[in-house]
């Protein structure tokens, strides 16, 4: 006894310097949940049904080892659920709770687990594994292929390399026909990591005590790892509210007056502590072996995860304090396609301008088709002139009212296309902006939404606006005014002088190549009516026919354009920004899912870096 606390206390010194920044560091990567991502070094413990196993690691779990300070308390956790307590005796309750709610109130298993951690000054440093014990009968209502079923679970945690396998078989069965030793030796052949146990001491068969002697010193199945015999609580002791300290002590009274085990306990094969000892000192080593594959499995997990991130874009900070910041960027990044959008017509799409121009030119030719019908309809008012009002006079014809009659009504009925020419081209303004605006924030459901409204908004305001301009373009087209020297240049381009012999006349103008009134007088011969108002609505459609498009592109594109600008300045200064930054769910939550465990593998590379 005295051999024994000694090298268990130097152990202990041992352990602290080497031992636990190593196992804390592996306690840490998980509680950043890191294991999620990457297999961890842990324990997992096989053995048939009611072999021992969670005698075992009860056992295991009551051996003083070096610890931290923390007052006792345990973490369940499974399927979504988590409930942190601090009463040991809530233990049974809540796992058998949390199995009913996983695997149902029957005798079926389940394949997700049931993490239960426990932090305490009296308990060791070691993640655990308890799976179910094997069966080989299904029994009340169990699917006839539940061996298979727990087998297969079995497989996926001891398959893993990261694994060490503590194998549980009772004394007093045939060893070498366990099937959880038989797992063991297939998911780990060469037992690197395989520990055996053997459990019941207590209840072996008088006589075959040399046999289970021989189990244990290798001789029968010879395991790399090796065996460890422990003896646990029995149904009895457990009646008896045998505590697991006292349990401890009994143990070691067991093995030191033992006929045949005794020797085991200097062999370091025999009891709890022994096994606690050298479970810690196994998993220590693993995780050493392990790190490199873990390092390795972190660092492309990141490649991974960064390449996955790269397909989404970058998203919204999930802190509340840098997300006005970020609002701020991404409404002035719409802005600037705007700006851009508005000066030069550049989007990522098409031109704007390329969509404007047909809807100009139509209205160019509408325009121009309306000459046809100008002169058709003057020709036949000055015919209708003659057949009715023509008095005595001679060939002159200056009756400005009815001129005047002929342009307003013709020019009253180009309302209509200019209104229509209008709605084209709010139509295609909106649309762009409402691109840009799709284009720009295609995460944010809510901020698309405010910024498609206020792109609405504001095109109808423009629209009221342009509609206004429009009539008044109409209303000054009744006037019938244009200045004498625009006239007189369409006069000198037509072919009025040579009809009317004018160009003999030589001092018929005034200084600035107008007209004197002689030459007025000249002009306004009756038979040439009809060529002057053509003259005159020539220019007429050159005033519509580019300041209708001017207006439009003003004040719907470049004006409107400046007004979301401004709105947009306007709704970072006092927006609701949680709300606004709201991501579109399944794309949302997948890229916070990403980041967040590219966060946890940042962090767990700091840890492992750290260490060294
Ligand atoms: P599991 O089904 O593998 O988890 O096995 P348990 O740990 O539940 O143990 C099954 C039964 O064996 C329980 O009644 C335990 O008290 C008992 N048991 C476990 N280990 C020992 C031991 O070393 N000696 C005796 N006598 N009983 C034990
Ligand atoms: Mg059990």
């Amino acid at each position: 006894m005295k051999k024994e606390s000694q090298t268990h206390g130097a152990f202990h010194s041992h352990f602290a310097e080497s031992v636990q920044p190593l196992i804390e560091l592996i306690d840490s990567l998980r509680v950043i949940s890191i294991d999620k991502d990457i297999d961890l070094p842990s324990i997992a413990v096989v053995g048939d049904q009611s072999s021992g196993k969670s005698s075992v690691l009860e056992a295991l779990s009551g051996v003083a080892l070096p610890r931290g300070s923390e007052p006792w308390s345990g973490t369940i956790s499974y399927h979504g659920h988590k409930e942190t307590f601090y009463d040991p005796l809530m233990v049974d309750n809540l796992v058998i709770k949390a199995q009913n709610e996983l695997a149902g109130n029957t005798v079926g298993i389940s394949d997700e687990h049931i993490t239960l951690e426990i932090s305490s000054p009296d308990v060791c440093d070691l993640t655990l594994i308890d799976l179910p014990g094997i069966t080989r009968v299904p029994v009340q209502d169990q699917p006839d292929d539940i061996g298979d079923q727990i087998k297969n679970l079995i497989l996926k945690y001891i398959s893993k390399s990261e694994t060490i396998i503590l194998v549980v078989v009772p004394c007093n069965v045939d060893i070498t026909t366990t099937e959880a030793l038989r797992m063991a030796q297939h998911a780990d052949p060469e037992g690197y990591r395989t520990l055996a146990i053997l459990t019941k001491p207590d209840l072996i068969d008088k006589g075959a005590e040399t046999d289970v002697l021989k189990i244990v010193q290798g001789k029968v199945i010879p395991l790399s790892k090796g065996y460890i015999i422990v003896r646990c609580r029995g149904q009895s002791d457990i009646n008896n509210k045998i505590s697991l300290d006292k349990a401890i002590n009994m143990e070691m009274e067991f093995f030191k007056n033992h006929r045949y085990f005794s020797s085991l306990l200097n062999d370091d094969k025999a009891s709890t502590q022994c096994l606690a000892r050298k479970l810690t000192q196994e998993l220590v080593d693993h995780i050493k072996k392990s790190l490199p594959h873990v390092i390795e499995q972190i660092n492309t997990r990141m490649l991974h995860v960064r390449e996955e991130l790269k397909m989404y874009d970058q998203g919204p900070p999930l802190e509340e304090e840098k997300m006005g910041p970020f609002l701020s960027k991404i409404l002035i990044e719409f802005s600037d396609q705007i700006d851009e959008l508005s000066r030069t017509g550049h989007s990522k799409d098409r031109n704007i301008h390329a969509l404007l121009r047909p809807v100009f030119k139509k209205w160019d030719s509408h325009l121009r088709d309306t000459k046809e019908s100008f002169d058709a309809k003057v020709k036949e008012i000055v015919d209708t002139y003659n057949e009715m009002h023509r008095g005595r006079e001679l060939l002159t014809f200056s009756e400005f009212s009815e001129f005047e009659y002929v342009i307003q009504d013709h020019v009253a009925a180009l309302q209509g296309p200019a209104m229509q020419t209008l709605k084209y081209v709010q139509e295609i303004v909106q649309n762009k902006f409402k691109e840009v605006c799709n284009l720009c924030f295609v995460q944010y459901p809510s901020l698309k939404c405010n910024v498609t409204k206020k792109i609405d908004e504001i095109q109808s305001k423009q629209e009221a606006k342009v509609e206004k301009r429009i009539k008044e373009f109409i209303d000054m087209e009744h006037l019938i005014f244009t200045q004498d020297k625009v006239l007189q240049k369409k006069l000198d381009e037509s072919d009025i002088h040579q009809m009317t012999g004018l160009e003999r006349y030589e001092n018929i103008r005034e200084d600035d190549m107008v007209l004197n009134s002689k030459g007025c007088a000249l002009l306004d011969t009756r038979n040439l009516v009809p060529e002057k108002l053509s003259l005159y609505y020539e220019i007429v459609y050159q005033r519509l026919t580019d300041y209708v498009p001017m207006l439009l592109i003003l004040l719907m594109l470049k004006d409107a354009a400046k007004t979301l600008r401004h709105q947009m300045l306007e709704m970072r200064n006092r927006a609701d920004v949680v709300e606004l930054l709201k991501e579109d769910s399944v794309q949302g939550r997948r890229r916070a899912d990403l980041k967040q465990r590219l966060e946890c593998l940042t962090q767990a590379q700091e840890l492992i870096n750290n260490r060294r």
